[in-house]
């Protein structure tokens, strides 16, 4: 039998029971195996000694702890990507050949006159070229920014100019039907490398083939100095208000993809990884390259979308031992059922991890009825880098909590005063946002060109998440919900501001506001409302319209799957769109405090 069934029936009056009693039958002793006593004897600067660092003492960089090391040593012809292509190619890239075809895009960034700090962006699907450019980049000291594939036009664009782009990755096709129409609105746009998917390729003007410089760079490269707070990953998330906001990482951040491999998602040298994330966000980039590489582990990547089946076979033939996967995904396959799994050895398969949206109790529960083995639900976000909250393979794992902050991270609840002073919430079970006390190597350093943004993120001594939570007596952290109207959407956070400002953009829409819409699988919709200009009168038609209009600037990743026309929107007496009251309209809640209410007397 390949995996054990436990029938289960979940309590949620008493979320913390039933709880999943951590198995003792380890095959392998989990790195955490004591929680308290790794904690303990935990530092930073311990967990930096588990790296090399580069020759001769020049610093920290993150392609060298990636690929550098193992390439120049016993593991060089050890698989670190395996590329499981759509059509069903398979590729592998041993650390020995990742480290030539990377030294070889960091000497086509130095051919084109990038230097360090500039910004490359890929924009791609998950194909092995994405991986290529990123640890190149890396090595280059520039620095890597990954935009997600099903964004449209207008996220490209503004995501571009935000991060004064200097070169673009991406394929022929993505260029020609998103990249093309906008490229003379970004003047720092020097570089334009496109990767061929239509044969022959085509020869774009003021494009260059990335596979033709690949082939004509050479293949040594040496990685200058670089110091750990050097810039080195930009990542896009998104606010309430206001444009994309960038998160700058630095190569220092590596101390804790490394270390959070190791203690949160349970790395051990033998293991083969899969992380089903996309590059094209957070998880995608430090889980589904560093962390892994790192650690030197053989590494799974899938370029197709979901499908259950097509999932499980990659779980059995490829003999993945630790999955680090989504929400979304995990509700997707509950639905086909556990039958499904059954036909399917994954008797190697030993660690499930899964983050970036609240993770169901009942979806904990059915990990174990499906693969004999609980989703371990872990939280953090862009900012923080990495993981920092998480159920550890030797805990036992209480069904809808994120676990228990990691070794070196300090995290509390707290809540502002009247006068805005910072107060630590100290009882357990009561609300409040969570915080953490800054400091862990893989903290941003900033939002791209907005110190005022990020300074914002902390008050009294911590960083605060934009997330509300409790802490339950033995020091769980339970997630309740965010403190502000950003959309979580199949694990993608999508900016209700950016949605709206394409919308008003169409010649009928006067106002528009969007919000997050509960979906069983997706966790949220983006949904918008939008007021009319005079004499426009509503239709199907004209929704219909509209849907497709902001699906080709947006994408089908942010643009709304939902139109309502309402007369006009709820406004503040000053003006500002009243959401909140939208969101509380559409599930049926309590308006809450509308005092402020433009027309309430
Ligand atoms: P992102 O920056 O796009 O990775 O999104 C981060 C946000 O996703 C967090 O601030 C949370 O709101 C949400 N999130 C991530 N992981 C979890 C989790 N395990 N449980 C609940 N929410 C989560």
């Amino acid at each position: 039998m390949p995996c054990r069934t436990h029938a289960r029936t979940v309590d949620l009056t008493m979320p913390w029971n039933p709880i999943i009693k951590s198995r003792r039958d380890w095959d392998v002793i989990p790195n955490l195996h004591d929680y308290e006593a790794v904690r303990n004897a935990f530092s930073w600067e311990k967990a930096r000694a588990d790296l090399d660092g580069l020759p001769g003492g020049t610093g920290l960089n993150i392609a060298h702890e990636a690929v550098v090391r193992h390439a120049t040593g016993p593991q060089a012809q050890q698989t670190a990507i395996r590329w499981l292509g759509k059509s069903g190619t398979v590729e592998d890239y041993s650390y020995e050949r990742l480290h030539d075809l990377t030294n070889r895009f960091a000497n086509t960034l130095q051919g084109l006159g990038v230097t360090q700090g500039d910004r490359v962006f890929v924009l791609a699907g998950r194909i092995p070229e994405l991986y290529i450019a990123a640890l190149g980049t890396l090595k280059h000291r520039a620095v890597f920014c990954p935009l997600f594939s099903a964004f449209g036009p207008e996220p490209i664009r503004a995501r571009l100019a935000i991060g004064q782009a200097k070169v673009l990755v991406t394929t022929e096709s993505l260029y020609q039907r998103k990249v093309a129409g906008i490229r003379e609105t970004l003047p720092h746009l020097q570089h334009v490398l496109l990767i061929s998917d239509e044969q022959p390729p085509t020869q774009r003007p003021g494009t260059h083939n990335f596979h033709h410089l690949l082939e004509q760079a050479s293949g040594t490269y040496r990685i200058g100095p670089t110091d750990p707070e050097d810039p080195a990953l930009l990542h896009f998330t998104s606010g309430t208000t206001g444009t994309p906001k960038g998160a700058v990482h630095v190569h220092g951040a590596v101390v804790a993809h490394h270390v959070t491999g190791k203690l949160a998602l349970d790395f051990h040298p033998e293991d083969i990884f899969w992380c089903t994330a996309d590059p094209g966000w957070v998880t995608g980039t430090s889980y589904g390259i560093i962390a892994p590489l790192t650690n030197g582990l053989t590494s799974i990547v899938d370029e197709a979308d979901f499908d259950a089946e097509r999932w499980y076979g990659i779980l059995q033939n490829q003999g993945i031992t630790v999955w680090y996967t989504a929400p979304t995904a995990i509700r997707m396959m509950m639905k086909v059922g556990v039958e499904p799994v059954r036909k399917f050895d994954l008797r190697r398969l030993r660690f499930l991890a899964s983050v970036g949206e609240p993770l169901n109790p009942e979806a904990v529960v059915w990990g174990e009825q499906a693969f004999g083995r609980p989703f371990h639900d872990n939280w953090w976000q862009t900012e923080t880098g990495g993981i920092m909250i998480a159920n550890y393979a030797a805990m036992d794992v209480r069904p809808g909590s994120m676990g228990r902050p990691l070794p070196g991270i300090d995290a509390g609840i707290v809540s502002k005063t009247e006068s805005g002073e910072v107060r630590v919430v100290e009882e357990p079970g009561v609300q409040g946002e969570l915080a953490l006390r800054p400091g862990w190597p893989s903290m941003f350093r900033g939002y791209w060109n907005e110190p005022e943004r990020y300074k914002k993120c902390f008050a009294g001594g911590w960083y605060l998440t934009g997330d509300v939570a409790k802490r339950d007596k033995d020091g769980y952290f339970w997630f309740v919900g965010r403190a502000d109207d950003v959309i979580k959407t199949s694990g993608h956070l999508i900016g209700p501001f950016e949605v709206e400002s394409v919308l008003i953009e169409h010649k009928a829409v006067a106002e528009a506001a969007v919000i997050g819409k509960p979906d069983p699988v997706a966790m949220e919709l983006v949904k918008a409302f939008v007021s009319l200009k005079d004499g426009v009168e509503p239709s199907d038609a004209l929704r219909r319209e509209l849907l497709g209009f902001a699906r080709a600037r947006l994408g089908a990743a942010v643009a709304p799957k939902e139109i309502a026309f309402l007369p006009t929107l709820p406004k503040t007496r000053s003006g500002k769109i009243m959401r909140r009251l939208l969101k509380a309209r559409e599930l049926g809640l309590p308006e809450g405090d509308t005092s402020t209410l433009e027309g309430s007397s």
